[in-house]
């Protein structure tokens, strides 16, 4: 297995939100970009992402998947449970973290996610988004509404409906994917998919060498305004 994480501010801010963790050993890679102002959403996702981490370590492995999906819902419930606490503690209002988890066992992939960071794989098939972005620009794609080209540049399309660290009503959304050889599953924040088309991720993502992919992609964003952080995560089972 390898894999390749780059996180940079960007072009235009001035600290770095997003966090990212990628664990060879245990397969599990993480991306979270958080909000919330004045630190706390650098807090949010530093938190989630380490909760997640945790809580995935803490508990020994399952034999089979579906127990494994139980594990990273619990771990997510966990980061979220985590944020809550602290940002209850600083006394701060809107301080959460989107999160895309995913755990990987040989070819098998079971994938969490809450917020509009995404999970991405990329084969000989072409570029395909696995994660279902929780905003209100998505739901009005998914029921007709909203084209996927007007949904690009909607003016709502940050505002997400579901977040790690809020009180609300929690779903991550969980599913299971295969990655077929040659494949490679891309975790990014909206750093890259807000500023990079699909056919464009999707070229500089197969670069062959790992890295240089990844940073390729990070640099892209970056060549184009660079207007947010910027967080690539590559892996290859
Ligand atoms: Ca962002």
């Amino acid at each position: 297995m390898r894999c390749a994480l780059v996180s940079d501010t960007g072009m235009e801010r001035t600290n770095n939100e997003d966090s990212a963790v990628a664990d060879l050993e245990l397969g599990l890679f993480i991306v979270a970009d958080g909000m919330g102002g004045h630190a706390a959403g650098e807090v949010a996702s530093r938190i989630a992402v380490d909760t997640t981490l945790a809580s995935m370590r803490a508990r020994s492995r399952p034999a089979r998947v579906r127990d494994e999906a139980e594990l990273l819902l619990q771990a997510v419930h966990d980061a979220n449970a985590a944020v809550v606490r602290e940002a209850s503690e600083r006394g701060t209002h809107g301080m959460g973290t989107t999160l895309s988890a995913v755990c990987l066992r040989k070819r098998a992939a079971v994938i969490a996610n809450v917020g509009d960071s995404r999970v991405y794989l990329i084969s000989r098939k072409g570029l395909a988004q696995l994660t279902v972005d929780h905003t209100l620009v998505a739901q009005m794609v998914e029921h007709g509404v909203l084209t996927r080209e007007a949904a690009r540049t909607h003016a709502d399309k940050h505002v997400l409906t579901m977040a790690v660290g809020t009180l609300g009503l929690l779903e991550p959304q969980i599913l299971y994917a295969k990655v077929p050889a040659g494949g490679r599953l891309l975790l990014c924040s909206d750093g890259l998919h807000d500023l990079l088309p699909e056919d464009e991720i999707e070229s500089l993502a197969k670069l062959p060498d790992i890295d240089e992919a990844a940073h390729a992609l990070v640099a892209r964003a970056n060549a184009r305004g660079g207007f947010d952080n910027v967080t690539v995560l590559l892996v290859e089972p």
